[in-house]
């Protein structure tokens, strides 16, 4: 409660500077970040050889983005372009590598949304679909619905012509070790795997318009058909250009009790408004606002005992993270030659 009054005091100091305004290139230049999950990632649980691996993976997803954003393609297929690399990598949960529901089979959701014109697809419980973030794409471009679901969303994938796996495609023998483990020592998804593995990505083209998508398996020993934050849009993944874009990773149920995507952009959008001399204006944000933002809703997901992080795009500046775990895979490239990847929160 502190921490996002505080943010919130830091705001209105900020408002009240003239300084507040710019940080900011005059023409948007494109701006990207990725993650690969948030959770207990420590030094000391980590071998160098498996940090080394994951950074090489990270790379290769934020590079793949980022060759679409220079050459001066959409922020909608940079998004993708660095998802589907994630969901084909076993070390993340998404696509195949996805964690296994309580029945031991693999299933996915995933969202995309484009800022411009707030155009959005999702889907939840699929299991023969290769990429989840494909289906969503199709659902948004299709425009007619939003959300599909179950056998109604790998029908349409099929339509679509996407492609189709057997559901063995997704299993790895890792994920099905963690499934056992649960069950035996009836233990929670974060006991058996210490981490969220969730991808996402959030970019910004150098047209100025955002966009973030989202890919999960959900969370190991998942029942019921439950569906996390992932493919809610508003909850785990939120773009509008006249704000920002959102891709969050975490408990899924706390991420959705605070609508923590939308909630994010709504501030932004908020402290962006200014009204000067009776003219209503968007005003850039500076990096240090931005963060007071984000941090405030993470700490709010936190309150209500909820952990995990986000990545954040807004229309101008570095992309900017944050997490109330000790760790995230993560990583951020921008037209101006930033070009990180990171794990630690300290880092
Ligand atoms: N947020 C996801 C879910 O609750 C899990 C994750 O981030 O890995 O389904």
């Amino acid at each position: 409660m502190r921490k996002s009054l505080l943010a919130i005091l830091g705001l209105a100091m900020t408002f009240t500077m003239p300084a507040l305004a710019h940080d900011a290139p005059s023409k948007p230049d494109w701006s990207f970040a990725i993650h690969g999950g948030a959770g207990v990632l420590q030094r000391d649980r980590m071998t160098p050889e498996k940090q080394a691996e994951y950074r090489t993976a990270l790379q290769a997803a934020l590079d793949a983005g980022s060759k679409v954003l220079r050459e001066g393609g959409t922020s909608i297929d940079a998004v993708t372009a660095a998802i589907t690399i994630l969901e084909d990598d076993p070390k993340f949960n998404a696509g195949r590598g996805a964690v296994f529901t309580w029945e031991g089979i693999n299933e996915l959701d995933a969202s995309i949304m484009d800022g411009n014109g707030r155009k959005a697809g999702a889907i939840a419980g699929v299991h023969v679909v290769r990429h989840p973030i494909l289906l969503a794409k199709a659902v948004m471009q299709d425009g007619r619905h939003v959300l599909l679901s179950g056998k109604g969303a790998e029908e349409f994938a099929m339509d679509r012509d996407l492609e189709i796996v057997p559901p063995e495609f997704f299993a790895t023998e890792e994920r099905r070790e963690q499934l056992e483990r649960l069950k035996a020592k009836n233990l929670s998804a974060l006991d058996v795997e210490f981490k969220y593995g969730t991808v996402g990505a959030v970019a910004r083209d150098s047209a100025g318009h955002l966009a973030a998508g989202t890919s999960t398996g959900g969370m190991t020993g998942k029942r019921w058909g439950r569906i996390g934050d992932s493919p809610l849009i508003g909850a785990g993944t939120y773009a509008d250009d006249a704000s920002c874009a959102v891709s969050a990773t975490g408990s899924g149920e706390y991420f959705i009790r605070v609508a923590v995507a939308h909630s994010i952009c709504e501030r932004v959008k908020a402290a962006r408004r200014m009204t000067l001399a009776g003219e209503t204006q968007d005003v850039p944000l500076t990096t240090e606002v931005l963060q007071g933002i984000v941090d405030g809703v993470i700490a709010e997901v936190g309150e209500l005992g909820g952990d995990g992080g986000v990545i954040v795009v807004s229309p101008s500046g570095e992309p900017v993270f944050s997490m109330n775990t000790p760790g995230m895979y993560r990583g951020r490239a921008t037209a101006n030659g930033l070009n990180e990847v990171a794990i630690f929160a300290d880092e």
